[in-house]
């Protein structure tokens, strides 16, 4: 069978694939950009003095702005007859993100797409039911190009339509769902209310594009009788879904490293973190014509997993996405992410999922922390103590800092369908 994996034998085969893209990129960009030509200058970079993977650290920066101040077509390193398709993403805030791509950058990221699915063991013989959005966003497109690739049959169905996707789980026997993990739980509750799962052949879902706690996931796996689910990043800038995905030993996204650079930098001073240490994702991309990505900062958070994956696969990990770069805040000197906090408590029995964080300053100037969590609904106040005791000591393992703990009613904080405010920083008042 075809494959897709990386053709590389070796991390130093890597770095010299990394290296030759990463001068080819700088160069096609200063050519191609007067947008980036002005950034390159400005930060006197010369394209030909790109001479190591190092040289990276001397290149400026790229952020949404520069994709805003651009809008319709920005940092267009190609003639617009190159052009042969465009992608958009729903901007948090103001314009949307439009993104070009010549034929080529289609065609890698179909290729790319396509060891995604061979990243999660499927075979021809595996039919696949998109259930993701289609048309100007880039998911739909992604999923369906790399499953024709990789040879499986796909389904098409879009997102949304619980009934049609009843229908089609048991008329055509899908054995892969791609959705989001929301979706996926409303498929699994479907499924358990209507008494289907013996009627559905389903075994993997390859879910993403929001965060999602093991509690959900555990519930999606049982209620679908899956056997692996497999979590997706990608983001328009970057083509889009695909640009990874975990492998069956679940220890990590691997990501096509020789598509694009990845660095974890602290978003404060914009300098490298150890490996394994949360920081903000920034993207070099080493082959994409169009519109090319120098240091382009993504405020997503992750970190590097160091070490060799299980599968033991020559193809570098990053975390999942632990939260955006926006929401940081520092207590006593450590950067603190709300996902990371996140991430502990969906893991400890005993507590729901919601939380607050508020931060004082005391009358002598120290910095109090304290986390609010809920107790599981239903129980009584008896254990709060114990249970203060061990959100209390894993906070502190993952964070560093103690915080101190306060455990209210199930129920008790405030919940909303937009997003939950949850850190209240109440020391320069
Ligand atoms: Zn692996």
């Amino acid at each position: 069978m075809t494959t897709f994996m990386p053709t590389y034998h070796s991390y130093d085969e890597l770095a010299d694939i990394q290296l030759k893209g990463l001068q080819w990129t700088v160069r096609h960009a200063y050519d191609g950009s007067p947008v980036y030509r002005a950034k390159l200058d400005e930060a006197g970079v010369n394209p030909d003095a790109i001479r190591s993977l190092d040289d990276l650290q001397s290149l400026p920066f790229t952020t949404a702005k520069d994709l805003a101040a651009g809008y319709p077509f920005p940092l267009l390193c190609v003639p617009m007859s190159k052009v042969v398709r465009l992608h958009a993403s729903s901007g948090t805030t103001g314009k949307r993100k439009v993104l070009c791509y010549t034929q080529k950058d289609v065609d890698d990221w179909t290729h790319f797409f396509a060891r995604c699915y061979e990243m999660a063991e499927l075979t021809r013989e595996d039919r696949v039911q998109i259930c993701v959005g289609y048309g100007v966003w880039t998911a739909g497109a992604g999923f369906q190009l790399g499953c024709e690739r990789f040879g499986a049959l796909a389904v098409p169905a879009g997102p949304g339509n619980l009934d049609m996707q009843m229908e089609f789980l048991q008329d055509f026997q899908s054995t892969v769902i791609c959705c989001t993990a929301s979706m996926g739980l409303l498929l699994a509750e479907e499924v358990q209310r209507r008494g289907m799962r013996d009627k559905i052949a389903l075994k993997k879902m390859i879910y993403g594009s929001e965060r999602s706690s093991d509690a959900m996931r555990t519930r999606i796996r049982e209620g679908l009788g899956l056997e692996h689910m497999f979590d997706i990043p990608g983001m328009t800038e970057l083509y889009g879904p695909g640009t990874g995905l975990e492998c069956s030993a679940h220890q990590g996204m691997h990501y096509w490293a020789d598509y694009y650079i990845v660095e974890i930098l602290d978003p404060e001073t914009l300098k490298p973190v150890p490996d394994g240490q949360v920081g903000e994702m920034v993207v070099t991309t080493l082959q994409k014509e169009a519109v090319p990505l120098i240091r382009y900062r993504t405020r997503d958070l992750s970190a590097v997993i160091p070490g060799e994956c299980g599968c033991g696969r020559l193809i570098p990990r990053h975390d999942r996405i632990l939260g955006r770069s926006d929401d940081m805040f520092i207590f006593r000197a450590v950067n603190i992410y709300p996902g990371q906090i996140d991430s502990v408590l969906s893991n400890l029995p005993g507590i729901a999922s919601e939380y607050q964080v508020v931060l004082q300053r005391s009358a002598d100037g120290k910095d109090i922390m304290t986390v609010r969590v809920e107790r599981n609904a239903g129980a009584d106040n008896g254990a709060d103590a114990r249970l203060a005791a061990t959100v209390r000591e894993e906070l502190r393992k993952k964070l560093l800092v103690t915080p101190d703990i306060e455990i209210v009613d199930y129920s008790s904080l405030p919940r909303s369908e937009r997003k939950t405010k949850r850190v209240f920083d109440n020391r320069d008042e």
